[in-house]
């Protein structure tokens, strides 16, 4: 998503991880702000960041060593996500838009018929000037939205 702008702290931090991590922690910055998580990475969709690759929990630990994942509870926090996340804040979804979507389309992925862990979905993208209309927003899981996400990026 090309309107992702990195503070530069985390360019800093970035040069000390390798190659691997840094794919997976700027697809988590991606995957955190499309499903509006607080900057929470769950444990549940941590693979999805690597592709499933069998090391994806050391890329994962080089990132809370380099300082840009803090461990937490189920999951993983991006360290400084309000300051990453603030120009994104304006066009925030209210809490009550978001869980009358997930309501409407039965507590479920429009896709698969997933039940969790579910996200909200622009159907024409935020970035190429979608609304936050709720006939533009649809509920995926977050397996769904991240293969959406990686074939229209
Ligand atoms: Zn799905």
């Amino acid at each position: 998503m090309k309107w992702l702008m990195l503070p530069t702290d985390y360019f800093t931090a970035l040069a000390d991880v390798s190659d691997a991590a840094e794919v997976m922690f700027t697809r988590g910055l991606d995957l955190a702000a499309e499903m509006d998580s607080g900057g929470v990475i769950p444990l549940a969709v941590l693979h999805w960041l690597t592709r499933h690759h069998r090391r994806a929990g050391s890329f994962a630990a080089e990132l809370v060593d380099a300082g840009l994942w803090m461990a937490i509870d189920g999951g993983y926090q991006i360290v400084n996500w309000h300051q990453f996340a603030a120009p994104r804040s304006r066009a925030h979804i209210p809490t009550a838009v978001r869980l009358a979507i997930y309501a409407r389309d039965g507590w479920k992925c429009v896709q698969c018929g997933a039940m969790a862990p579910l996200s909200l979905d622009h159907i024409w993208p935020w970035s190429l000037g979608g609304s936050d209309r709720p006939e533009n927003l649809q509920t995926l899981c977050m397996p769904c939205n991240l293969r959406k996400g990686a074939s229209t990026s």
